[in-house]
């Protein structure tokens, strides 16, 4: 029961008191359903590729090594970088931002010193560099105004400063209140807060 807690306990937003739930969850359920779930997680992965420009992970059913959103041509003043895969269909419901896109896939946990464990630096400073000889302006940073979103962001800020002197980075503007995620944001507040970035 521990050792599943502890595994449970890795996804994103999830304690140790839902940990516990989804196990006791488990316990109580029947064998087909855990069976279900079993293959669901074993082949969770097949013919899921990483995007080579944004980091996103898709389903690759066309043998393409960039991503739908990627695959069209775009912008390349801006860079706008995310925590997840699903940021993404967000930012692009909008229909506010036409530029490029580049996925963290986690957020570094508040006060962790091992930055380089959760994100992939060089992967973030190779899409940079190669922006930057397209005529990159602008690298916006769009994380949720939660804690570990405000610890990412000052980790990223430091690093993308040391790294890219010149580069101008902002954060996304007025509508995002603290504590709230960018999943949950409206359409109108995301426009919003992409318009008086900061
Ligand atoms: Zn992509």
């Amino acid at each position: 029961m521990e050792e599943l807690t502890e595994l449970f306990k890795k996804f994103p937003g999830i304690g140790p008191r839902q940990a516990k739930r989804f196990v006791s969850f488990l316990m109580h359920t029947n064998n087909s359903y855990r069976q279900e779930l079993i293959t669901g997680i074993t082949h969770v992965n097949d013919k899921v590729v990483t995007c080579i420009d944004c980091n996103r992970k898709f389903i690759n059913y066309k043998n393409t090594d960039k991503c739908s959103v990627c695959i069209k041509t775009r912008d390349n003043k801006n860079l706008l970088i995310l925590a997840y895969d699903n940021d993404i269909e967000i930012f692009e419901r909008t229909m506010a931002y036409n530029g490029q896109y580049f996925i963290l896939g986690k957020y570094i946990p508040l006060f962790s010193e091992k930055a380089h464990e959760y994100i992939d630096f060089d992967k973030l400073y190779k899409r940079i560099e190669n922006l930057n000889t397209k005529g990159l302006e602008e690298i916006i940073l769009a994380l949720n105004a939660t804690s570990d979103g405000d610890y990412t962001i000052k980790i990223l800020k430091e690093n993308l400063m040391r790294k890219f002197p010149s580069s101008k980075i902002s954060l996304l503007g007025r509508g995002i209140s603290t504590g709230s995620e960018i999943e949950y944001a409206d359409q109108e507040t995301l426009r919003e807060a992409l318009k008086f970035r900061r």
